[in-house]
């Protein structure tokens, strides 16, 4: 097979998602951002008897929730749960300092 026109690089599942806050109060921000598969996690509500399984992501702009529903279900299965993510996707360190130097 020969490339005619080289497609984006391919890593995995990703779409353009905006930050809506949807499923978790809907208070996002807004941003346009290209979610990744390692981006996701799933969590889980809680009525009577039911439980219901969403995917979701967290804004690394504003860190509002949003639950997002077109996932294709292959990668559904393969997504942890929000505390195995958290684990992975610790907060970034703060960065040092620079600048100001004293001269
Ligand atoms: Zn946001």
């Amino acid at each position: 097979m020969k490339i005619i026109t080289p497609g984006r690089k391919q890593n995995g599942w990703s779409k353009e998602c905006i930050c809506t806050g949807f499923g978790n109060g809907d208070g996002g921000c807004r941003a346009v951002l290209l979610v990744e598969q390692a981006d996701l996690y799933k969590t889980y509500s809680h009525c009577r008897d039911e439980t219901d399984e969403y995917t979701t992501f967290k804004c690394s702009a504003c860190g509002v929730e949003t639950d997002i529903k077109d996932v294709p279900y292959n990668i559904k299965g393969t997504l942890p749960s929000k505390e195995a993510w958290k684990k992975r996707h610790k907060p970034p360190a703060t960065p040092a300092p620079s600048g100001g130097r004293i001269i």
